[in-house]
């Protein structure tokens, strides 16, 4: 099918997609139900219907629509989530939460989890399929978020280890409905302050919900609240994972701090931006 993987590649490329090549594969792929490696070795015809489903893909990707949105899952971490408009796409800079979040919980006993703002649950989900032992909880303001993230739960078979609590943090009842103290908590709240929302790339500002983008004038509104509510949630020597946006790491440490908790590090992503910031009770 290389021919058809060049035209669908071309196709994008003319309509300023950066990587066309990668997108082709996995479009294809998408559509012929075969690993991205059978496809561009299979040589066959597409049958009518999908044909029709390829350039139903092709149209909206045109359109700009994110490919991960189009095709409905994203792969972070070790696993693909199912992703939806009503929640943030994963990013690959917060596998590192992750990849630090399993580095500093013990692997041999029960760990306590909370996830606020666990949107498609990515990072929760991560977590909790990586040990059994380990249990969540995972927060969301938003029920539609929440219903996505119970889909993913089921989908890396880890429903029995989490629960679901329809809060946001600025919700008075929360605390008591959480099942405290716990071990770790883990954060990827919406930073982006509002006056910058409108020079986010168009694929990010048009697809992912503002809920899940928008930290008020200064970007740090959600920081603030969560530190009021963590600090007393936590165990002594429980950890607290947050990521932060570009330039934030300080403030935020900041805040965490003034709450009463202990900075431990601050790993970069890929690109030397200040990307996960960790604290200890
Ligand atoms: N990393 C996202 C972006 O820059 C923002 C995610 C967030 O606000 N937590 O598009």
């Amino acid at each position: 099918m290389n021919q058809l993987l060049n035209k669908i590649a071309l196709t994008l490329s003319q309509s300023q997609i950066d990587l066309p090549r990668l997108e082709a594969r996995r479009i294809l792929s998408f559509v012929c139900h075969k690993s991205e490696d059978e496809v561009a070795l299979q040589e066959r015809e597409l049958s009518m219907a999908e044909t029709q489903i390829l350039e139903d893909i092709i149209r909206q990707r045109k359109a700009h629509k994110p490919l991960d949105k189009i095709l409905g899952s994203k792969g972070f971490y070790k696993y693909d989530f199912i992703v939806s408009e009503d929640v943030l796409s994963p990013r690959p800079d917060t596998e590192i939460l992750v990849e630090e979040a399993i580095s500093l919980l013990p692997s041999d006993k029960p760990q306590k989890i909370v996830d606020f703002g666990t949107g498609s649950g990515c990072i929760l989900l991560s977590l909790l399929a990586e040990n059994k032992l380990w249990q969540g909880q995972g927060v969301d303001i938003s029920a539609k978020a929440l219903n996505i993230a119970k889909q993913n739960a089921a989908l890396l078979g880890v429903e029995q280890q989490v629960r679901w609590i329809n809060k946001g943090w600025f919700d008075a009842d929360l605390p008591q409905l959480l099942d405290s103290p716990v071990d770790m908590i883990v954060s990827n709240p919406p930073y982006i302050p509002s006056q910058d929302i409108q020079s986010l790339d168009d694929e990010v500002k048009n697809y992912d919900p503002l809920l899940a983008l928008d930290g008020g004038e200064d970007g740090l509104n959600h920081y603030r609240q969560i530190a009021q509510v963590s600090a007393p949630l936590l165990k002594e020597g429980g950890f607290i994972l947050l990521e932060v946006g570009i330039h934030q790491a300080q403030m935020v440490a900041d805040i965490f701090c003034q709450a009463g908790l202990h900075w431990v590090k601050t790993v970069s992503d890929l690109g030397q931006i200040a990307r996960c910031v960790i604290l200890k009770k």
